[in-house]
């Protein structure tokens, strides 16, 4: 017997919801409806600084007024410190993490991952330097594993983690949690079994792949769709001015959203009620239509907010 589907949205509370996370909204409900699973919602505030007051509950009006159904409580990552903090007990146990006492400008000159960032040099893999005290944990990565998962998007994807990232943090030096840790942890603890989300987080399934290894915990399946950006190619969000969705009209982002997602929705959705509209993506739904690329131009009218 397979095992029953469970997906997920997982939003960060740092604004309102706008177009681009609703392409993952979209994406990540219908698979998990048509395969009769269920869908559930998590609020992604490990990262405490960056919650912005009353995000929450406008994407979660949000979501309502445009018709989603969640599954069970919503889980609020602020709430579950202990929970990441004992998967760090178990990783320290078996000797996978360690203390860095390295500053990000240390760091900073070392060679360049295939993401742009610096790779962790290994400075203090082997223990903290004479007279350092620990800023962050980091997770150990191993010389010649390459990690490799087929996403039902994009197809094969590799990385060898320890050559492009290097030992990674799972601890900051404010305290918090990585979204790595928080992510893979509570996938696990939800017994999630499809991620479908953004290809602006495909870069960071290869350390989510590792770390599920480290701390035990199965491989769900993965989908990155296509990322909505603006005209010039920059990923719509707070920082590029992506408006809010507009809670009274759904139908024309929902239809937006359909179409951006290569399932050829009929013009006239746009003025249809959401029911209406979710019936016929229930019915006419295929993952294999979504375009096979990491992003995609949105039009104008959900990229910049009127000024
Ligand atoms: N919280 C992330 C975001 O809003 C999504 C993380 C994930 O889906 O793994 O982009």
């Amino acid at each position: 017997m397979t095992q029953p589907y469970v997906g997920r949205f997982a939003p960060s509370p740092t604004g309102p919801l706008h177009f681009g996370s609703l392409i993952a909204a979209v994406a990540s409900y219908l698979e998990a409806r048509t395969a009769r699973g269920r869908w559930l919602l998590r609020i992604e505030d490990v990262d405490r600084p960056r919650a912005v007051a009353g995000a929450e509950d406008a994407i979660l009006r949000t979501l309502d007024r445009f018709g989603f159904e969640w599954d069970g409580p919503v889980l609020r990552q602020s709430e579950r410190d202990d929970v990441y903090e004992a998967a760090l007990d178990a990783l320290r146990r078996d000797g996978w993490v360690f203390d860095c006492a390295c500053t990000r400008r240390e760091i900073a000159d070392s060679s360049l991952g295939r993401d742009g960032a610096p790779r962790y040099p290994g400075t203090c893999r082997t223990g903290l330097p004479a007279g350092r005290a620990a800023r962050t944990v980091r997770l150990r990565t191993e010389p010649g594993q390459v990690l490799c998962f087929d996403d039902q998007v994009l197809g094969r994807l590799c990385e060898d983690v320890w050559r492009e990232v290097g030992d990674f943090v799972l601890k900051r030096a404010d305290g918090l949690f990585a979204y790595q840790l928080a992510v893979v942890v509570d996938d696990a603890a939800s017994g999630v079994t499809d991620v479908v989300r953004g290809a602006d987080l495909v870069d960071s399934t290869c350390r989510q792949l590792w770390l599920q290894r480290c701390l035990g915990l199965p491989e769900p399946r993965y989908a990155h769709l296509p990322v909505g950006t603006n005209r010039e190619g920059a990923k719509l969000s707070k920082q590029t001015w992506a408006p809010a969705l507009d809670d009274e009209q759904p139908g024309p982002a929902l239809h937006a959203a359909l179409d951006l997602l290569g399932q050829s929705p009929p013009a006239a959705m746009a003025g249809w009620p959401t029911t209406g509209i979710w019936a016929w993506a229930m019915a006419h739904w295929r993952l294999s239509e979504v375009p096979r690329l990491r992003s995609l131009v949105v039009p104008g009218t959900f990229c910049e907010a009127e000024v």
